[in-house]
């Protein structure tokens, strides 16, 4: 949504993982397992993968989803930007309650092509699983199983979590509710998109 609304390129980490495992690549098949597990994947692949794809595609600005999930990602990601004489203007941290993870895992479908996300209880793709951006073919994640879903969890509070105050310690950390539908979430990351501009 933000890219259709702003035109700013977004990429997703995961996504990213999840092509190089569907085309078979090297980097596919060596991330694969830890994928499957709900394990993080390690920091050198992911912020090389980060510095590649702002190198090809971060020069008219950039949204990263899922990254970083890590201190040492977060620590390396301003060394790079730096690099590049760029930087990040906005963190949106979007909480939300385990009930409602455990709820949009259970139905999500997600565009193996774009990343387009959406719910099996949506009736429009219940019944006909085409992505409405791409025509790609909305399915199911292999790692949205309530046992994956805790080691998920569990990285995510030990690993992930500390990112908030790094962030809020320099102000660019915004929390939204994201247990809202996704229009009023949108409406307030477009808010804050619309104030540093
Ligand atoms: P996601 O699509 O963001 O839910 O990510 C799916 C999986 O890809 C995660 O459970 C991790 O195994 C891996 N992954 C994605 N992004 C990262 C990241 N920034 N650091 C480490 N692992 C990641």
């Amino acid at each position: 949504m933000i890219t259709h609304q702003f035109g700013i390129p977004v990429t997703s980490t995961g996504a990213i993982l999840r092509r190089e495992r569907d085309l078979g690549t090297p980097l596919g098949r060596e991330t694969a397992e830890v994928l499957q597990s709900g394990g993080l994947v390690s920091d050198k692949i992911i912020i090389e993968l980060i510095e590649d794809w702002l190198r090809l595609h971060g020069s008219h600005g950039f949204v990263f989803d899922g990254f970083p999930r890590t201190l040492p990602q977060a620590e390396s990601l301003m060394s790079i930007l730096a690099r590049l004489r760029s930087a990040l203007d906005l963190v949106v941290w979007l909480e939300v309650s385990e009930q409602t993870v455990v709820d949009r895992i259970a139905g999500r479908l997600q565009c193996g092509e774009c990343g387009f996300t959406t719910s099996s209880s949506s009736a429009q793709f219940a019944n006909r699983p085409v992505c409405p951006y791409c025509d790609g073919h909305l399915e199911r994640r292999n790692d949205d199983d309530l046992g994956v879903l805790q080691t998920r969890l569990q990285e995510f509070r030990t690993k992930t979590e500390p990112l908030a105050s790094y962030y809020e310690k320099i102000s660019i950390l915004h929390r939204i509710d994201g247990n809202r539908d996704r229009e009023a979430v949108f409406s307030d990351i477009s808010r804050l998109i619309e104030d540093t501009q």
